[in-house]
């Protein structure tokens, strides 16, 4: 599935893909963001994550912050970690010096819970490094930072294929500029973008309160 479109999205918005397409559409499309509660708390806590660097214990790198991309999916971003053991049927990874079997782990917060979009956003990670290193990924990992457990993820061909998916309407929101329609879930509850998105109302009325909302702002630049 080539993607026409040469610009890479972040990868990390397949994950936003699996939590609501609206809240994607907001992000890409009208460049809302909004802090939250739970974005602030992750952020915090990925803080120490996210700090590029190679550790070596015996056999073992861990590269964090390893940046991929692929050109099938049309996406680009990190890999949290990813745990590269010496294996000699395995693939060369810059900056290993020798054959390595990878093994992506990505980072969340809170407690460990199964959720799929975490599941599309670590298969992913893993398409990517198949695509760039020519090797075969199996299995990953994702580590809940709160509970201090590890999660594993079986990369199956029914998760890739939800990958593939993903990135072409990830794709398609983008070309189209399309702001997908609200649904109202258990998700909204804990969404930054709640208050901007209105899911509860409805779509004319919430066309004339962002207006209102906009036109308040022209008002407020202009008076300054
Ligand atoms: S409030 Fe609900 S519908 Fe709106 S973007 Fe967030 S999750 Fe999606």
């Amino acid at each position: 599935m080539p993607l026409n479109d040469p610009e890479y999205l972040p990868l990390s918005y397949l994950s936003q893909m699996g939590y609501c397409p609206r809240r994607v559409g907001l992000l890409l499309n009208e460049q809302v963001w909004l802090e939250s509660a739970d974005t602030a708390k992750g952020r915090k806590e990925h803080e120490n994550v996210h700090t590029q660097r190679i550790e070596r214990r015996g056999q073992e790198i861990k590269l964090f912050e390893y940046a991929v991309f692929s050109d099938v999916l049309g996406v680009s971003g990190k890999c949290d970690l990813i745990e590269a053991r010496q294996d000699p049927s395995g693939c060369r990874i810059p900056p290993v010096a020798f054959p390595v079997r990878l093994y992506p782990v990505e980072y969340k917060h809170g407690k460990l819970r199964d959720e799929q979009e975490y599941n599309i956003q670590l298969c992913a990670q893993a398409m990517c490094l198949e695509e760039m290193y020519h090797t075969t990924i199996p299995e990953g990992a994702i580590f809940y930072l709160s509970s201090h457990r590890r999660q594993t993820v079986v990369l199956d061909e029914s998760l890739r294929q939800l990958v593939r998916e993903t990135a072409k309407e990830l794709h398609r929101i983008q070309e189209a500029l399309a702001i997908p329609a609200a649904r109202h879930s258990e998700k909204c509850r804990r969404c930054s973008l709640l208050e901007y998105c209105m899911p509860d109302v409805r779509q004319s009325a919430r066309a004339y309160c962002q207006q209102l909302a906009e036109e308040a702002k022209e008002m407020e630049v202009e008076s300054i």
